[in-house]
């Protein structure tokens, strides 16, 4: 099932919007990572065995 916006910021995300990505807020961060490619690792906050799974259902939803 395609991860959207939403479930990346309410699933994934931390929502402590504390910048370490370059983003003021997690929900921009994750709407930049679905549509812009930008890979969910930016996050240092997130474990990698979740970045890993996410980030492959991400890259094959891109790939069309
Ligand atoms: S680094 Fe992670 S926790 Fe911090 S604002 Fe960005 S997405 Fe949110």
């Amino acid at each position: 099932m395609p991860l959207s916006v939403v479930d990346l910021y309410r699933d994934i995300l931390p929502k402590t919007n504390c910048g370490d990505c370059g983003f003021s807020a997690c929900l921009a961060f994750a709407s930049i990572v679905v549509s812009e490619k930008l890979p969910l690792g930016n996050c240092p906050h997130i474990e990698a065995g979740v970045i890993e799974n996410c980030q492959k259902e991400l890259d094959e939803q891109l790939c069309f």
